[in-house]
């Protein structure tokens, strides 16, 4: 790391305000593994109630409810039919509560329990009403405790893991730094497990392929992430203008020392151009429901003019859709280069595709925009 990257990484740190801390299963269960360390939970909510005193407003994404409620119901942690785990995580959820606020009370702070799903995050109204609400908690001083809601989750709906989820709400809560406090102690250059020569990577300027590859497709013991899905969340953090630090979470101090600028974990910079908000969560957080093909001359326009999608650069269509949905763009090579919300239902474009602007009034008796797919609704990949 040059000077000016320790720098940057140092000042990144000590400024972050908003700040998400993920703590995965492995480092709540300790070396137990199936029952809460509780003095990895009160160590790690010293450190939080830390940055709550010098101002910052945290929120703490925690794994753990399937965990304990296996442990609770004297079933196997892995391998369950799905409303077994349904079962074990609303059992579980109780007690990672109950000890979250045990241990925050300790320091006169009160918590707030956050259950999220897929489903929620992916309706823009719900979307806002979640981040009001975490909002309004951080008013009272109250930090929201935050895991996906896995009773009601299923296979379709699910974030997946919980390094997604901490990603999704480093978006929801317009945070500027995603602390994962996992049971490794960042990315190394090959599985430390496996091999000795294994380096410790301490900074990542961009997540790229070559990133992708070095984490591989590595495992925890107990959570469902891996090293992969946590450079998809930095990743992810970083388009929002985040940074994001893996940590060992067990050990003494790895997050205080981190914001003090200490030299721990694995430091994922910002994206220099990052994105607002609402194109964030287009781009990340919905599932496309089908396409738009357009012609070569909307393509250019799109990528180069900063130009809306008009009905006449449209070509053909693809899928059933809503008004409202996601839906991706392709050239007329087939090739994805954007995402957006589509003004008009899939029947909709099928009638006034390759047709003016004027015209659409004319072929479905009313119109609502001009433009198929506005500018400010639309992502261009990169
Ligand atoms: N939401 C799950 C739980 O609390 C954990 C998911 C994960 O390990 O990433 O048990």
């Amino acid at each position: 790391m040059t000077s000016d990257q320790k720098e940057r990484r140092r000042r990144l740190l000590t400024d972050a305000r908003r700040i998400v801390v993920k703590v995965g299963s492995g480092v709540l269960t300790g070396e137990k593994y199936e029952d809460l360390d509780e003095n990895v939970v009160s160590r790690i909510v010293g450190h939080v109630a830390g940055l709550t005193e010098s101002g910052c407003k945290v929120a703490v994404v925690s794994s753990g409810s399937v965990s304990l409620g296996t442990k609770a119901l004297g079933i196997p942690r892995r391998g369950l039919p799905i409303p077994v785990q349904q079962a074990a995580a609303a059992v579980g959820q109780g007690r990672l509560i109950s000890l979250w606020a045990k241990c925050f009370e300790i320091h006169g702070l009160k918590v707030g329990q956050v259950l999220l799903t897929h489903d929620d995050m992916a309706n823009r109204r719900r979307f806002l009403n979640s981040r009001n609400t975490i909002n309004s908690l951080f008013d009272f001083g109250a930090i929201p405790i935050i895991n996906e809601n896995d009773t009601v989750a299923v296979h379709e709906i699910k974030f997946g893991d919980n390094d997604t989820l901490s990603a999704r709400v480093t978006n929801l809560m317009e945070a500027d730094l995603l602390a994962i406090l996992s049971d490794v102690d960042g990315l190394y250059s090959a599985d430390p497990r496996l091999d000795k020569e294994a380096t410790k990577i301490e900074f990542v300027e961009e997540v790229d392929e070559g990133i992708f590859a070095v984490a591989g497709d590595s495992s925890s013991r107990t959570g469902l992430g891996g090293m992969a899905s946590k450079v998809r969340a930095a990743k992810e953090a970083s388009r929002f203008g985040a940074s994001t630090i893996i940590l060992p979470g067990a050990r003494e101090n790895s997050l205080k020392d981190a914001m003090e600028g200490g030299d721990i974990g694995t430091f994922f910079f910002p994206h220099d151009d990052p994105m607002n908000s609402k194109k964030h969560w287009i781009e990340f957080t919905l599932k496309p429901r089908g396409a738009l093909v357009v012609d070569g001359g909307a393509r250019q326009a799109l990528l180069t003019m900063g130009k809306s999608l008009l009905a006449s650069g449209v070509a053909s269509v693809e899928g059933d859709f809503e008004s409202g949905e996601a839906v991706e763009v392709k050239g007329p090579d087939g090739a994805v280069f954007g995402k957006g919300l589509v003004n008009y239902h899939s029947h909709e474009m099928e009638k006034i595709k390759g047709c003016r602007s004027s015209e659409i009034e004319n072929i479905l008796g009313y119109k609502f925009y001009d433009e198929v797919m506005h500018r400010d609704d639309m992502v261009l990949l990169k």
